[in-house]
């Protein structure tokens, strides 16, 4: 089968790894904090905060910045479940703000008219989270004018986009946000095996993420309500977690930085390889906005259905029968039976609804090869003009 995504592990990588490994410490060594400061350095950004998944800095985010029962958190429909988890895992409520046409990313005309709407009914949400589908950003300039016009705070899900830009900055630098976040699980563009990281220009955000991190617990005397009892004294100050990431980890995270600007390379080059190929097929190519580089981290198609003659699920199915692990990035959140059980009344989103009638994400990887990805092409080309399947 020939994956939609996959790690890029190099030697060194692993040479990275098994040094820790013949290490004094193998967690809470230096390992963290040298990963760590390859994101702020790549991004620009003041703090990193690297937890045990991108799942974790989610949640961590949200707790930082206060959101909690009777708060509302707005993020895309069109993304990972966890993206709207990490609001329920404190208490809050989760509404879905429907995706541009084009990038399908949150649509930000969308989020101003929800906004006026809400206000009126004094239910505006504390954080909004957008997410960058397949490592474009959003439209981060729009969002954070409306941010500042309604007083939420922004969360940028960036789990596809470590390596892309936005205007002039990296995406990572939170010129737009409050907290920026990262997953590193393999499938992304950068691994740690499993892995995330929150970043932030906000010394307190920072400060109360790691804390959280961290059961909540500070060895720093500054911050205790009493004297030390002595070298082995701490405090637990707040209610936090044990999200914290391995040096094995840290260690083959701050190899893979070296690469990041290759492997983004690699994916535009297949990009290009791509719309060569593909255009005078049926389907909408992806949509680059140019105020942004994208870390591409997926290439999603969408069907033209009514110049196919096989179904979406057809030709999703015949692809995978032919050796093509394809996939859907994703299924709107909010059809989720867990999201239905809980009664809200989500969006309205139909951009996400026709969307999900018509995506499929095809390989991208920075190893994907020349012939597989031949064989890709000629298998899509074939798929796409094949007659009816009888019923
Ligand atoms: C992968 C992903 C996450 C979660 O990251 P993990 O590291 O798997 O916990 C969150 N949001 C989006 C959009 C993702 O793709």
């Amino acid at each position: 089968m020939i994956p939609y995504g996959k790690q890029d592990i190099s030697e060194q990588d692993i040479e990275a790894v098994t040094e820790v490994l013949r290490s004094d410490f193998i967690t809470q060594g230096d390992q963290v904090p040298i990963f760590e400061k390859s994101l702020t350095d790549y991004c620009g950004v003041a703090h990193a905060v690297a937890v045990n998944s991108g799942t974790s800095a989610l949640h961590i985010a949200c707790l930082a910045l206060g959101v909690g029962k009777g708060d509302w958190v707005w993020t895309s429909p069109i993304s990972f479940v966890a993206s709207a988890n990490c609001a329920l895992y404190c208490g809050a409520s989760v509404d879905f703000v429907d995706i541009d046409s084009r990038s399908y990313n949150m649509s930000a005309s969308t989020l101003s008219k929800k906004l006026a709407v809400a206000k009126t009914h004094g239910c505006l949400p504390k954080v909004v989270i957008p997410v960058h589908l397949a490592g474009q950003s959003c439209d981060m300039e729009n969002i954070k004018h409306l941010s500042e016009e309604y007083g939420f705070s922004i969360i940028e899900d960036a789990s596809h986009a470590v390596g892309g830009r936005y205007l002039d900055d990296k995406v990572g630098s939170c010129q737009y946000s409050d907290v920026t976040v990262f997953s590193f699980h393999p499938v992304k563009i950068v691994t740690t095996g499993e892995g995330g990281a929150a970043l932030t220009n906000n010394d307190s955000l920072a400060k109360k993420m790691a804390a959280f991190r961290c059961h909540g617990i500070t060895r720093n005397e500054s911050d205790m309500t009493e004297e030390s009892h002595g070298p082995w004294y701490y405090q637990q100050m707040s209610l936090g977690f044990n999200y914290r990431m391995t040096d094995l980890q840290a260690a083959l995270g701050a190899s893979q930085m070296h690469r990041l600007d290759e492997f983004v390379q690699k994916r535009h080059h297949l990009i290009r390889r791509y719309t060569e190929s593909l255009s005078s097929l049926p389907i909408v190519l992806p949509w680059l906005s140019e105020n942004t580089y994208t870390a591409s981290h997926l290439y999603i198609v969408r069907l033209k259905l009514d110049e196919i003659s096989l179904s979406h699920r057809q030709v999703f199915t015949r692809l995978r029968e032919e050796g093509i692990a394809v996939n859907l990035h994703y299924i709107p959140i909010y059809k989720q039976p867990y999201f239905e059980s809980l009664c809200v009344e989500y969006g309205p989103c139909p951009n996400a609804e026709a969307y999900y009638q018509e995506a499929i994400s095809l390989p991208m990887f920075s190893s994907l090869n020349e012939k597989d990805f031949s064989f890709v092409v000629k298998t899509l080309q074939r798929v796409l003009n094949e007659p009816p399947i009888e019923p």
